[in-house]
């Protein structure tokens, strides 16, 4: 059977980056405590427990209903820098999905993308600038990568949060060039981005959910 993401998929995911935000909340509140003002975590489990909810009352039609509805409760529910990044990436997310009941592989692919493009039309980061971006835009690289040499979403998913990963622990030895963190300038070196980290864990709770066999 084709790789096939519907809503249900799509509320699975959610459910599970959830999770992961939750468990993880202490880490990205100290992360963001030494290069930042402590409530990335808190932000985003707050954001995402908005989200839990409002699925747990019924969910829409299609995809792009869902992503929509997600990406403006964390525009409205996150604050800080991350729910404006966040939100519009659900957003440009929605458009991309269009009006389809469910995403191909490719499909999905292209959301991730779109929603990409969305945090770099809002916050303007590049590769280096020590943000979500340097975690985000090479697991969709490996991602679309891996879907061009045939594999399944599920593997392909995987790979991208080996990127991730990788992204995620550049950022050590970035100076922060975007958002709070580049106040401190060169005093940001040494210390993981939160939002990289956080990014990270929506791949994870994507290729730990989606098409799984
Ligand atoms: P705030 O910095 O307003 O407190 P959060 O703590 O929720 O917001 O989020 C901080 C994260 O947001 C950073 O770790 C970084 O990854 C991300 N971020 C900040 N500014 C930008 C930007 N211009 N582009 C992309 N990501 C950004
Ligand atoms: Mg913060």
């Amino acid at each position: 059977m084709p790789d096939t993401v519907d809503t249900a998929a799509l509320a699975g995911w959610l459910e599970e980056f959830a999770r992961l935000i939750t468990a993880e909340r202490d880490l990205l509140t100290r992360l963001d405590s030494a290069i930042g003002d402590a409530d990335h975590g808190v932000n985003l489990d707050r954001g995402m427990t908005a989200v839990l909810a409002a699925n747990a009352d019924g969910l829409p039609a299609t995809p792009a209903e869902l992503l929509k509805r997600t990406g403006m409760t964390l525009v409205s529910r996150v604050g800080g820098a991350s729910g404006p990044l966040y939100g519009t990436a659900f957003l440009r997310m929605a458009t991309a999905a269009g009006p389809a009941p469910a995403l191909d592989a490719r499909g999905f692919a292209k959301a991730l993308r779109a929603g990409l493009d969305g945090v770099v039309a809002r916050g303007k980061a590049q590769a280096g600038d020590k943000t979500m971006y340097d975690a985000l835009a090479p697991a969709i690289d490996a991602l679309d990568a891996a879907l061009d040499t045939g594999q399944p979403l599920h593997a392909a998913l995987t790979a991208a949060v080996q990127a991730a990963e990788q992204g995620r622990e550049a950022t050590i030895a970035m100076v922060a060039r975007k958002g709070r963190a580049s106040y401190l300038g060169e005093r940001s070196a040494g210390h993981q981005d939160p939002g990289a980290t956080s990014v990270t864990l929506l791949l994870a709770a994507a290729a730990t959910t989606l098409c799984v066999d």
